[in-house]
């Protein structure tokens, strides 16, 4: 398959053979097994554009997905393009994303964020990691979601608080902080794997590695965690 331009300029993550032995095998077990559990793991939030799904990932800060689709549809109808939100009335945006959490704040970014789109980049959502974590309410995590969804591959791995839990108990990282745990992360999963990986993490937490006490008797992952109880 051909190559674009942008994909060749990308630059091509190679593990060190000896480097994190155990944890990459794990790893890479663990994926193995999480992608023929899970073949449907990933990102659930409806959008048919770019700029959508920037919407939506802005909306998911402190959300879930479900509480996202639930505002996006009448949110897209109401303002397509960063032209039209750019100049929306911020209480009317307020308004309809009001149960999604910290909608005030929200308002204001879904403004300013689409006004810079237009401004900067011609109103298209920009296809690297450094852009578009400089729009306002797109941090590094909401960053390579996007980055992950619209273009199939990531500068980074998006780690939230239950991926965090799960790589941790998995005895990925031992970080405390999200940085350090994706800093871990990229340096024990292949590139390839970076953007589905959270998503099969997620899907763990989900299905059986709870906060309190996780269902590691059913989980597809008990023979390889370190962290497995015999409950
Ligand atoms: S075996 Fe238990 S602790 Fe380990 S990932 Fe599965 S549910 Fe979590």
């Amino acid at each position: 398959m051909l190559m674009t331009t942008k994909e060749k300029s990308r630059p091509t993550f190679r593990i060190k053979p000896d480097f994190r032995k155990e944890e990459v095998q794990r790893a890479a077990e663990a994926i193995t097994r999480l992608d023929q559990k899970f073949p449907d793991a990933g990102c659930a939030l409806k959008h048919d554009n770019p700029f959508q799904m920037l919407v939506a990932a802005i909306l998911l800060t402190q959300s879930d997905e479900r509480s996202v689709n639930l505002v996006t549809s009448r949110l897209f109808e109401t303002y397509p393009t960063p032209d039209v939100m750019m100049t929306a009335n911020r209480s009317d945006i307020e308004t309809i994303i009001r149960s999604t959490g910290f909608y005030r704040q929200k308002a204001k970014y879904l403004i300013e964020t689409s006004r810079i789109l237009v401004e900067k980049f011609d109103g298209q959502v920009p296809d690297n990691l450094l852009e578009i974590t400089q729009l306002p309410g797109v941090a590094r995590k909401v960053g390579n979601l996007i980055m992950g969804e619209l273009y199939g591959s990531t500068e980074g791995i998006q780690v939230d608080t239950q991926i965090h839990r799960v790589v941790e108990r998995l005895g990925l990282s031992n970080g405390k902080i999200t940085s350090k745990v994706e800093h871990d992360l990229m340096r024990t999963i292949p590139q390839e794997d970076w953007p589905k990986a959270p998503y099969l993490f997620g899907a763990v937490g989900n299905h059986f590695c709870y906060a309190k006490r996780p269902a590691c008797h059913a989980c597809p992952l008990k023979d390889i965690c370190p962290s497995a109880s015999s409950e």
